[in-house]
Parts: structure tokens; sequence; C-alpha cells
């Protein structure tokens, strides 16, 4: 449960990044190894023909060739020209639709299965969501790192091509100039790094808005929200909250403004420096009677083209390097520790018995300054009907997640069977379980698939769940049956459950399962009290054989269960049956008057007018 430190460095090398970069094309769209090659030597084709035309032009001039030469080489080298131009712009456009969209995807799938399968409690720790934040744009932009990626790769591989080309053209002039040019990039470059440095040190600092606002945006369109921000008037102070994210964020992004801006100024001064000199040693040696006028046409392109391609290496260098930072980002969200056991794991116990034992067990939310639940020693007997009461923020539904694996202990041991459940593979492990909770909801799929939450739902048996959790008469009267889908603001044909029509659908959902585990948290809290009295009824059969666990805060909702257990502040301060409760005259007792003459009083404001003038009075 401690949240891993996050370090400023980044998580991987640029060149693991890279080949990790690679591997993925490699493994998603292998034909990129071929054509981007094929692109790099057009694109570079271009600037090279460039050069050398006009230099041939005024050799050919200067040795007085036949026009039908100089035609026909012209000609040659324009054609050339064309077809490169062409072929790359082709080229670059087939391979960006053809094939760069694959390794994004692959990308962005696995980040989305890392966020669905990671150990519980790293979904609610700041650190891993603000991972998730960070690479939300990575993942899934095109003209960010997962895809453009592979282009500042290509582009930067033409760029070291092309210095190598036209540093040996210009070389056969001067070195002073290939090194004065290079010298002079180089500086320009480092400022602009630095300012990409500052950039990642400080992206903690506006994660956390981007976060909030990624909540905020998601709320505006979540229909569940609506009638509440309707009917309580919220979307000015949404929006102000918005606002205020967004000016604390702006205040980060101006502060990057001013140092690109900075950065991008030095570079230009170094640049306008650069090729002054080059451009001017070059003149001096033509005055100098050193180059014909061929060659000087030849290394004046040269110079232009060496400190292009200095240039786009060094620009493609530093974007390599904001890639790298963000998939460096991406690689560490999905190495994000997971301690649960994934893997291997000791066999589940055989069927039949489903004990569970609590030894010492205590649990501390992260932050919080005290245990949710302190102390806890407690047996769960096997095929026990077991119920668990007790107020608000006692810690039930935190004991539920505990049961399952959700959360890991703080302190102490639960036991299955004897065995440390932190033992058994925990996918494995959340077989076991026919669990509602209090959040649980419908997804926007169909009845069917909300019942068996698979592709293949066994329709019989999904018809049997809802006729036992009592929502089959509804069902039956959607227009496409179990076949219709849920949420309509999904889908057009789609239609929306009323609360309790959801909890007999998530009942349905936990009876199909058929887990010998079943733990219902509240799980009539939004029932009629004829579907309650129903369920009260039925319970036995339901569980019969299993192991169970009903939550509720309703004292009087326990009888059919064999042990009450009363919970408070993280320990269970009474157990025993029903009566054996009320008999105790404890805090369990009070309570359970303390609600019972609440609906004695509603009853009997239900039978008289005197009562009801009395109660409002
Ligand atoms: P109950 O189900 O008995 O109403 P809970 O187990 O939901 O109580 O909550 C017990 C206490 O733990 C409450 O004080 C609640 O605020 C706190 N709590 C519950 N969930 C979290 C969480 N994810 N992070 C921090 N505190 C939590």
């Amino acid at each position: 449960m401690k949240e891993a430190k996050q370090k400023k460095k980044p998580a991987y090398s640029m060149g693991s990044d890279v080949l990790f970069l690679l591997k993925t094309a490699w493994k998603t769209t292998p034909k990129l190894f071929f054509w981007y090659p094929v692109s790099m030597l057009l694109e570079l084709g271009m600037p090279a023909i460039a050069m050398i035309l006009p230099s041939r032009a005024i050799a050919l001039l200067q040795v007085r060739a036949s026009f039908t030469t100089l035609f026909w080489e012209i000609t040659c080298w324009s054609l050339g020209l064309l077809l490169c131009g062409a072929g790359y712009v082709g080229l670059t456009r087939f391979t960006d639709f053809a094939y760069l969209t694959f390794p994004r995807t692959k990308m962005s799938r696995m980040g989305c299965l890392k966020k669905i399968t990671t150990d519980y409690p790293n979904g609610e720790t700041q650190t891993f969501l603000d991972l998730w934040a960070k690479i939300g744009n990575y993942l899934y932009t095109n003209n960010a790192g997962s895809e453009e990626g592979y282009r500042v790769m290509r582009r930067l591989l033409t760029g070291l091509l092309g210095l190598l080309f036209f540093g040996a053209v210009l070389w056969g002039y001067s070195s002073l100039a290939v090194l004065g040019v290079a010298v002079l990039t180089s500086l320009g470059f480092l400022s602009r790094r630095a300012a990409n440095q500052w950039e990642f040190k400080n992206r903690d600092n506006w994660a956390p808005f981007d976060q909030k606002m990624i909540y905020i945006r998601e709320e505006a369109g979540n229909y569940r929200f609506a009638k509440d921000v309707r009917l309580f008037g919220m979307a000015d102070w949404l929006s102000d909250l918005y606002d205020s994210f967004q000016r604390l964020r702006l205040h980060w992004a101006n502060k990057a403004g001013k140092i690109a801006f900075l950065a991008d100024a030095a570079d230009c001064l170094l640049g306008f420096l650069r090729e002054g000199a080059a451009y001017g040693l070059l003149l001096w040696g033509a005055v100098k009677g050193k180059i014909d006028p061929a060659a000087f046409v030849l290394y004046f392109s040269a110079v232009g083209n060496f400190s292009n391609q200095f240039l786009a290496c060094l620009t493609e260098f530093s974007a390599l390097h904001r890639v790298h930072l963000e998939t460096a980002d991406y690689r560490a969200f999905l190495d994000y520790p997971d301690i649960f056991r994934q893997e291997g794991g000791k066999p589940l116990p055989k069927a039949g018995r489903w004990e569970f034992t609590l030894q010492n067990v205590s649990f501390r939310y992260p932050g919080a300054k005290q245990d949710t639940i302190h102390q806890m020693n407690l047996t769960l007997h096997s095929a026990e009907k077991t119920a668990l009461v007790g107020l608000n923020g006692a810690g039930k539904s935190t004991l539920v997640k505990l049961l399952c694996g959700l959360y890991d202990p703080t302190e102490g041991e639960i036991l299955l069977n004897g065995t440390p459940i932190t033992e058994f593979n925990r996918e494995e492990y959340y077989t076991l379980f026919s669990v509602v909770f209090q959040e649980s909801d419908v997804r926007a799929y169909t009845v069917a698939r909300n019942v068996s939450m698979d592709k293949e739902p066994d329709k019989e048996k999904v018809e049997r769940c809802l006729k036992l959790s009592g929502l089959w008469e509804k069902v039956e009267s959607l227009p496409r049956k179990m076949e219709t889908k849920l949420m309509k603001y999904i889908w057009h044909d789609g239609v929306d459950l009323s609360g309790g029509e959801t909890q007999k659908l998530l009942l349905a959902r936990a009876l199909y399962k058929d887990a010998p585990i079943i733990l219902l948290d509240e799980p009539t809290a939004a029932l009629d009290p004829i579907a309650e009295a129903e369920l009260y009824e039925k319970y036995g059969d339901l569980t019969a054989g299993k192991t169970s666990l009903y939550i509720s805060h309703r004292l009087s909702s326990t009888r059919f269960c064999d042990r009450v257990l009363f919970l408070e502040n993280g320990a269970v301060t009474e157990e025993g049956t029903h009566e054996e409760l009320l008999s105790r005259r404890g805090k369990y007792y009070e309570l359970y008057e303390l609600q019972s003459a609440y609906y004695k009083k509603s009853k009997s404001i239900e039978q008289g007018g005197k009562a009801n003038e009395t109660v409002l009075a």
C-alpha cells in the first residue's frame, strides 16, 4: 500500500526506450522497417540533387558542353528530383496511415490493460494516477510520442545520413567550416535541451491539475451525475473549478513557454553567427581564387545543407529526448509495482469448506490517521450465514474488500481454511467470490451480459438468476428482453433501470457467478419493502451450502442469518444471534430499539392523523 517513490530521473535510458519502441514496431508493423529506409533515401535525394544540379550546369558551361549534353544531364537530374520529391511525400503519407497506428494502438491497449489489472489499491494511489494522467497524451494523440516517436527516429536517421554526406562534401573545401558549423549548432542544441530538461523535472507540478481537469471533464459527460448537476445548480461551480485548475495549469505552461522562448532565441542567435561565419569563409576562398565558380556554387549549397542537416539532427535528437522521457513514463506506468501474487501461488482449497479466520487484522487507508479495522480476530464459519451490521463508517465495506482480497491488511493475516490468502494467486482467489458492492453498477452492455459479465452469456442461467432476484418480469417487458442494452445515453435504443431494479440485476449477477462465498454489501438499500422481504425469505435458498456475509445498517434485517456481528470503530464489539444480542441489552439492542421506535412511529403516522399531527408539530 505504500506509495512507490517517484524518481526524478527517467526510469529507463534513452537507448533502452528507443529499443522498446523499435521492438514494439517490429512486432506490430514490420513492413515499416523496409519502407522507412526507402523514404529516408528519397528525402535525402532532394537536397543532394538540388546541390549537385546547379554546380554540374556551371561545370558543363565552363567546358562548353553541347546543348544536347547539357539538356540531357539537367533533365535527368531534374527527373531524379521530381521522383525523390513525389516518392517521399507519397511514401510518408502511406506509412503514416498504413503502419504507424499499429504500435500506438498496441501501447494504448497495454496501458488500459495495466489500468484494469493492477492491484486494486494502486487505482487510488496518487503516484499511479499522476503517471496515468501524464501518459494520456502519449498514447491517445497522433502527434505524440507513441506515434510521433517513429517519425522522429526516421527524421533523425535521415539527418545523420545527410550530415555525413554534406559534411564529406564540405570537408573537401574546409574542415574548419565543418567544425565551426558543428560547434555553433551544438551550442544551440544545448540551450534547447536545457529547456526540455526543465520541463521534465517540473512535470510533477502540473500533472495533478491535469488529473483534476480530466476528472471534471469526465464528470461533465457522466449522465448519472446529470441530475445532481442540475438540481444542485453545480454547473457554475464545476466550471469555476475547471477554470481555477486551468489557471494553475497555465501558470506552469507560461513558465515553460518563457523558458522555451529563451532557448529558441539563443539558438537563433547562434544560427546567425554560424551561417555568417561559414559563408564568409567561402566568399574569402572565392575572392582569393582558391575555388572555381562550379565549386563555389557546390560548397555554397553544401554549407546550407550541412547546417540544415546538423540542425535537423539536433532538433530531432531533442525531440527524441522528449519521446524518451514520455516513453520512460509509459514504461514506468506499465512497471508500476503490483504486490499481490499474480502468478503461481497455492492451489485454491477443494470445494466444500470455506472458512475464514482473521488474526489480529488491522487496516489503515494510506494517509489516514487511524485504523479503519483494528486488531480484529474473527472466524467466518463455512456454510454459515453471517450478518455484519453497524453504523455508517464502522468499517463494514472495508472488511468485505479485505476478505475478497482487494486490499491486504496493514497488520495481521486473513486465512482461508488455514492458508494465508496472500499465498493464493490473486486472480484465482477472486473467482471464489460473488459480491455485490455498494458502489457496483450496471455497464453499457445488454442485460444478459450485465448478468453474466461475460461475452457469451448462458441465457438459461441468466433467466434463472433474474427470476431468483425478482427482475425477470421487468426484463420480459423490455423491447429486446435480455438482449436490451442498458444505459440510454450510450445506446439510442438502450434503457435505464431504476435504483431498485439495478440492485436486483446486481444480485442476479452475483447469483450467476455461483461462487462458493457470497458477500452482499447493503443489497436491499434501494429495494421496496416487498422486494426486500422476498429477498429475506429466499436468502437461505440463495446461499445454501455457501459461506455468506450480509451487510446492512438495518439491524432488523439480520434475523434470517445464523450469526450477527456488530461492528463499531473497526472492531466486532458484539456477536451472537439476533435474539441473543437483544437479550444482552448492549449497543446493538439500543440501536435496534431506536430504529424500531422510528418504524413504529411511522406505522402509527400511517394509521392515524393524530399521531401525524404530533410528529409534525
Ligand atoms: P461502512 O461500510 O461501515 O459504512 P467503510 O468501510 O466504507 O464503512 O468506511 C470506513 C471508514 O474508512 C470511513 O471512515 C471511510 O471514510 C474510510 N474509507 C473508506 N474507503 C476509503 C478509501 N478508499 N480511502 C480512505 N478512506 C476510506
